[in-house]
């Protein structure tokens, strides 16, 4: 077909531009594009990965600090709680142990602060709520601080508007912020001045108001008052402190969703005003100040510790103390299934000390009739009750009395307000010693296995020997007389069936008769190793009626 075409031809020179994005400047500027973006891209990348390594490296910097904090912190405790302790065993040096005991103290709770804050920083301040009677609590709490009130001659009014509030809440903390609140009060409030505690509901809302007519916050002071480490400015000097009380209480109270806030006046006084939720979860247990019944969980912090003793009984407690509160909320923190009976006054305690030989008494430093001082002294005296372990309750400030109920024989001192668990490991450690006072006295079973008394033991430790020696020379007096009856051996020891049931076992871990027939069988074994007695001889020489049954209950005794 082409060759039919006319052969006069033209050519045409087209010359197709490229694209301005196919030119070679565009190439290189794409090229360079592309690679700045890789670059960007790397270097985001790379950014982000210094970033969350810096990030990484910042929380375990942090991590470490808290760690490291949190170990002094606890190292400084360790020491303290010690040293503390230590001071309480120091005999005589009164005012010197006073001044130790002050300053472990503020380090103590400083220190406790200061772990507080950390953990509340570090989100590991967990709430542990108790379902109870917060007004009792409250009642307990402000107790403790009446002595501290009355030794600055404040006076110190409490008022509720109601007896019974029953809500979740958490005692400890409930605890420090009453403690710094009415603590403050007392210690900025002059001598002769007054401080008041009301605590009222308004709707769902608990409403704490302290009040006091002590110096006063100056108003450009006020809005920093709950900020950390923030003190009033004060020239004299004397003031101490740190400036964390206000703040960690402000944290605390929001923590249960609580707000607080205050007003004051300079020279006039100051009121802080706490209002938290009345919160009631069904899942919350039961704390120590409900009902008896419902304290399992205290149950299960006591008994696996504490053995009772074969075929012994639950302890029996008798608390002495006069203010209903304190005696109530004691109650609760036991075991439910603790026999524990109550004294109004020491004179009361000391009757029903001696009527039901309780294994332990709790009991308060100041009251009506006899104090707790006559009340340790007469019943440490008593040969029927000189066994029995004596806790003292006192103010936290008063520290004299402390010394003087050890010097009456009190074997433990519980400073109010007290800890829970405090009390609780307490209480275990004087039943455990129980059982180490029947492991020694358990071989006490002739007059002859008693060892003489010792001029250097004090005549208090003694008077357990001497008891058992009085017994023994009882029954052996009177060894083959198969007839011995217990009411005449009570008679003979001046003392009731049940005085002697108790005293005996707690001393002993043995009853009455089981003694009876240890002291016999005591016997019973010298005169078949030195006398030329046969076995039917020597039951009848021990009062045992029956041969068969006396060979028995030696190789009971001695297992062979
Ligand atoms: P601190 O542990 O030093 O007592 P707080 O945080 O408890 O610290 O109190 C901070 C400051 O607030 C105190 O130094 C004191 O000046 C002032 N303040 C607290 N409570 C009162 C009060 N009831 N009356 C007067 N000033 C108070």
């Amino acid at each position: 077909m082409r060759d039919h075409l006319p052969l006069n031809e033209y050519t045409v020179k087209v010359t197709v531009l490229p694209y301005w994005y196919q030119t070679g400047l565009a190439k290189i500027l794409f090229g360079l594009l592309l690679a700045g973006g890789i670059y960007q891209v790397f270097r985001l990348g790379l950014k982000r990965q210094l970033e969350q390594r810096e990030a990484l490296r910042l929380r375990e910097l942090d991590q470490f600090k808290t760690r490291l904090y949190n170990n002094i912190t606890h190292e400084f405790r360790t020491p303290l709680t010690v040293i503390r302790g230590m001071n309480n065993h120091i005999q005589g040096f009164q005012k010197e142990q006073d001044i130790i005991q002050r300053n472990t103290d503020s380090l103590l709770r400083l220190v406790n602060q200061m772990l507080d804050l950390s953990k509340l920083d570090a989100g590991n301040l967990q709430l542990r709520k108790t379902k109870g009677n917060i007004i009792a609590y409250v009642k307990y709490l402000a107790d403790s601080f009446y002595s501290l009130a009355l030794d600055k001659n404040i006076t110190l009014e409490t008022q509720y508007a109601t007896t019974e509030v029953i809500m979740d809440f958490d005692e400890e903390k409930m605890q420090y912020v009453f403690y710094n609140l009415l603590s403050n009060a007392i210690k900025f409030t002059p001598a002769g001045g007054n401080v008041a505690l009301k605590v009222n509901t308004s709707g769902d809302r608990l409403v704490i108001e302290v009040t006091d007519t002590g110096k006063g916050i100056p108003e450009a002071a006020i809005p920093h008052i709950f900020d950390r480490f923030f003190q009033v400015e004060d020239h004299t000097g004397e003031q101490g402190g740190t400036g964390i009380g206000l703040a960690l209480t402000k944290e605390l109270i929001g923590m249960i969703g609580g707000s607080i806030q205050v007003k004051s006046v300079l020279g006039k006084g100051s009121i802080f005003t706490v209002s938290i939720p009345i919160i009631n979860d069904k899942a919350t247990p039961s704390g120590a100040l409900m009902p008896a019944k419902a304290t399992t969980a205290v149950k299960a912090e006591v008994l696996p510790a504490y053995e009772p003793t074969e075929g012994s009984e639950q302890p029996e407690i008798l608390i002495i103390e006069d203010t209903r509160a304190v005696a109530d909320y004691l109650r609760l923190l036991l075991p439910p299934d603790y026999n524990v009976r109550f004294a109004a006054d020491g004179q009361a305690g000391i009757d029903q000390a001696l009527e039901h030989i309780p294994d332990l008494v709790i009991t308060d430093v100041m009251m009506p009739e006899k104090d707790g001082f006559q009340v340790c002294q007469e019943l440490k005296q008593d040969e029927r009750t000189s066994h029995i372990p004596i806790i003292m309750l006192t103010a936290k400030a008063d520290m004299e009395s402390k010394i003087k109920g050890l010097e009456f024989g009190a074997d433990a001192y519980l400073p109010k307000p007290f800890e829970k668990q405090e009390l609780l490991v307490r209480l275990r450690k004087l039943l455990e010693l129980r059982a180490l006072l029947q492991a020694k006295y358990r071989s006490y079973t002739s007059s002859q296995s008693i060892p003489p008394p010792t001029a250097d033991i004090a005549p208090e430790a003694d008077r357990e020997k001497e008891f058992l020696q009085k017994l023994i020379l009882a029954i052996e007096e009177r060894l083959s007389d198969a007839d011995l009856t217990i009411p005449e051996l009570s008679r003979q020891l001046a003392m009731s069936d049940t005085q002697l049931y108790r005293k005996l076992k707690a001393v002993t871990g043995k009853t009455p008769s089981q003694f009876i027939r240890s002291v016999r069988l005591q016997k019973a074994m010298a005169l078949l190793k030195s006398s030329g007695l046969n076995v039917s001889e020597v039951a009848y020489e021990v009062g045992f009626t029956s041969p068969q049954y006396f060979s028995r209950m030696f190789k009971e005794e001695f297992g062979f």
